[in-house]
């Protein structure tokens, strides 16, 4: 298998919040990309950039940030013709690497926007480089961390410029290529702009202190709740039942919460966070951690103050909403 590290520079509407198209903000107009081989040595690059059809006019923060001229936008390829070049370079076994979460989601949708999802089926594993380095080498763990930081961290030499494409592809392929293989292993992410269509695509991750589950669409919240694979709490190390102390409820941030025991490993966390899908189906993403005693009373005291609201709207005599109790 070989590894792309891939990075895209885009352009977004020129005239201010509100004026861009939903279907595309953010318009790709630069891709650049390393391979490496197994064993993560240099192969070859690539280096593309694309004439824009949604949004000519170059935004001037783009123009800054990458120095990107609009006369080498004018001169550049179309997208879908560069997108089909672009696949054909990657081959047939390949991994992603990319700086941060957003570069997947956005290249997913210019695809979509041009009828060419098909090229690239998802979800897709990959290997988020900046999450990499926040976990194996940053002692900050900040979220979010720039690229320089880590190029001053491995004390690469910066002989080109930041911002643009195959530039940071090539700074993000030698930080990936510096960390230990063994250690980033386990940590892949799963981009899921393209989530889980049936039952046998959905997606169990078992990482070293959590495990995640990424469900099939349903139509509605409440429907997914009353969804067996959605309410277990299996324990992530033993895999067994584990008993549930308080049950699904909702909390803050619109998250769902629960508080369940494994004989064995002790106190465990369920959070289910809702996303949407561009056609407003919904799907859950949960999470399973094993927890302290004091983040178990965290829990508690949560569900409390539910239970207090809820107690308290009943008592100023409005009517009991519907699924209530
Ligand atoms: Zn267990």
């Amino acid at each position: 298998m070989e590894y792309i590290v891939v990075d895209f520079e885009w352009n977004q509407s020129p005239y201010g919040k509100g004026t861009g198209n939903k279907r595309l903000p953010f318009e790709i107009i630069e891709i650049g990309a390393i391979k490496l081989d197994e064993n993560r040595q240099y192969v070859e690059s690539f280096s593309e950039i694309i004439r824009p059809r949604v949004y000519k006019k170059l935004h001037h923060m783009t123009r800054e940030l990458t120095g990107i001229t609009q006369e080498e936008l004018d001169g550049g390829e179309q997208f879908s013709h560069v997108l089909v070049d672009f696949m054909l370079w990657c081959g047939d076994d390949f991994m992603f690497c990319t700086w941060g979460n957003t570069d997947l989601i956005e290249l997913q949708r210019n695809m979509k926007y041009y009828h060419l999802d098909d090229l690239l089926p998802g979800p897709l594993k990959y290997y988020n480089v900046q999450k990499l380095f926040r976990i194996l080498h940053d002692p900050m763990e900040r979220r979010s961390c720039a690229l320089e930081t880590a190029v001053d961290y491995f004390g690469f030499e910066k002989n080109d410029s930041f911002h643009r494409a195959v530039n940071d592809a090539e700074y993000t392929a030698k930080i990936f290529a510096a960390m230990d293989m063994e250690r980033l292993q386990r940590l892949y992410s799963v981009d899921y702009y393209q989530n889980p269509q049936t039952k046998a695509d959905e997606i169990h991750l078992d990482y070293d202190n959590y495990s995640k589950y990424i469900s099939r669409e349903f139509d509605t919240k409440e429907e997914a709740m009353a969804d067996k694979e959605v309410r277990t709490t299996r324990c992530y190390v033993c895999g067994r039942a584990a008993v549930k102390k308080v049950h699904w409820f909702l909390g803050r941030n619109k998250c769902y919460y629960c508080l369940a025991y494994c004989k064995t490993h002790g106190l465990i966390r369920g959070k289910i966070r809702f996303k949407k899908t561009d056609d407003d189906r919904i799907f859950v993403v949960k999470t399973i951690r094993l927890i302290s005693e004091e983040e178990a009373a965290l829990i508690r005291e949560m569900k409390k103050e539910v239970v207090d609201k809820r107690r308290e709207k009943r008592h100023k005599g409005s009517a009991p909403e519907p699924g209530d109790e």
